[in-house]
């Protein structure tokens, strides 16, 4: 085989400690004594995004996105140096970057900011100098120099863009589970190993709560076709790949089931029932980068309605705050937040043409006495909202219903 370029991505958990980081190193080198030309993306170690925003949520439960991604952007500089280093120590050339020295410019949306453009000159002339370039996943710079990062799980979307852009031969996911599974396995035990999935389907599992691929990072794999390789960093076991259509897909009803603990309920009571009401309050949060999720307007009696809709946790104090405004202008009554949710999925493009789907759905959560607090369908998902203490139950429930384990 030619020489070939690899771009690899290792998320945190698979350089969590000292000998993660070196297990990591190994990995690398192994494939660049093969002759290989290797691009890594790290995430930050462990856990550190999470003790980061902890961190400023101690002290600002509000903080400006600006200086968000000041933060968080200093854990994936930690990973790439210490990479390097071990690197070094086995006797291999190779060179650190953030995002801004590399050259992925974004727009100045900060927290999610989406990628403009990539220059590769610098990543191609380390590469030919024989170096293993390692690349800070989830950042980039905006034009006027700000440090801006890509949104949660951002890693994924730094190392697809990067397979795009230096039209690598292969992108490997590197994670802490050995693929892309019918649920996420450290719920359902009995979950299996997905050979092959296409974009579509795991962009929905993605963005429905399995969060082992950034929904956005598939988006781009998919409008470029970038083939992309899901598996564990530590087997050489062959995990998922998602790809175009694929001949094995045909015949699956139910891909997986997929779930999300990360939003936040929020109900608007005694809305005034007029036109234009749900145009005003949803307007605002969107003016103000609040992406609102589920939502679901009840029955009205005495002219008067209830409106209950989802934002991501992150979101939420910014989405309560508005809504408690817009409630008092229009002349509602109370707003309430209900942080004890969990959403549910089930995702598969063989549901189009299958009738029944969601009623076998809902059957299983009422067996297992699940109560469903709201509903959504699209053309090949249908999600609950249930209490969070069922999550898992509703898990296993489903995955059983629709014979996923076999
Ligand atoms: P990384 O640090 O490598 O980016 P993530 O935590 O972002 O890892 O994603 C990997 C995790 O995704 C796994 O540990 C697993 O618990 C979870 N997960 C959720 N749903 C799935 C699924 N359907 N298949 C595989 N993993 C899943
Ligand atoms: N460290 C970032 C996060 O936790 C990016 C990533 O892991 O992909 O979201
Ligand atoms: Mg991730």
């Amino acid at each position: 085989m030619g020489k070939r370029l690899i771009v690899q991505k290792y998320g945190g958990s698979s350089v969590a400690n000292v000998e993660r980081i070196q297990n990591v190193a190994k990995r690398v080198v192994g494939y660049k004594k093969k002759g290989n030309d290797l691009v890594v993306v790290v995430s930050a170690l462990g856990d550190t995004t999470d003790e980061l925003i902890e961190l400023a949520s101690q002290i600002n439960s509000e903080p400006s996105e600006r200086e968000m991604d000041m933060l968080l952007s200093t854990g994936e500089q930690i990973s790439v140096a210490l990479l390097a280093m071990a690197i070094h120590k086995l006797g291999f050339e190779a060179i650190s970057f953030t995002g801004a020295q590399v050259g992925i410019i974004t727009d100045t949306t900060h927290t999610r900011a989406r990628v403009i453009k990539i220059n590769t000159q610098k990543i191609r002339k380390e590469l030919a100098k024989g170096k293993i370039v390692i690349v800070a996943g989830f950042q980039g710079v905006a034009l006027n120099h700000d440090i801006t990062t890509l949104g949660r799980g951002g890693s994924d979307l730094t190392a697809v863009a990067l397979a795009k852009e230096l039209k690598a031969d292969l992108c490997e996911i590197y994670t802490d589970v050995p693929g892309i599974y019918t649920a996420d396995p450290r719920i359902e035990p009995k979950a299996k190993k997905i050979d092959i999935i296409t974009y579509d389907e795991m962009l929905i599992m993605a963005s429905l709560g399995a969060q082992v691929m950034q929904a956005r990072s598939i988006e781009v794999a998919k409008k470029f076709n970038v083939l992309i390789h899901v598996r564990s960093s530590f087997s050489d076991k062959p995990g998922t790949m998602i790809t175009k259509e694929g001949k094995k897909m045909e015949g699956v009803l139910v891909r997986g089931v997929t779930l999300n603990k990360s939003e936040v309920k929020i109900a608007i009571y005694a809305v005034p029932d007029r036109p234009g009401i749900a145009a005003t309050i949803f307007n605002q949060l969107a003016k103000m980068g609040v992406s609102v999720d589920m939502i679901v307007q009840n029955v009205s009696h005495f002219r008067q309605t209830d409106i209950s809709f989802t934002v991501n946790k992150a979101d939420a104090p910014k989405a309560l705050r508005l809504t408690r405004k817009v409630a008092s202008e229009i002349k509602a009554g109370e707003v309430v937040e209900d942080q004890d949710i969990a959403r549910i999925s089930i995702v598969g493009v063989g549901m189009k043409s299958h009738p029944g789907v969601a009623a076998a759905m809902f059957e299983s959560l009422a067996r297992n006495k699940i109560n469903i607090e709201m509903i959504s369908t699209s053309d090949i998902s249908i999600s609950c909202i249930i209490k969070k203490k069922f999550a898992e139950a509703a898990v296993k429930a489903l995955h059983e219903k629709f014979g996923l384990a076999k």
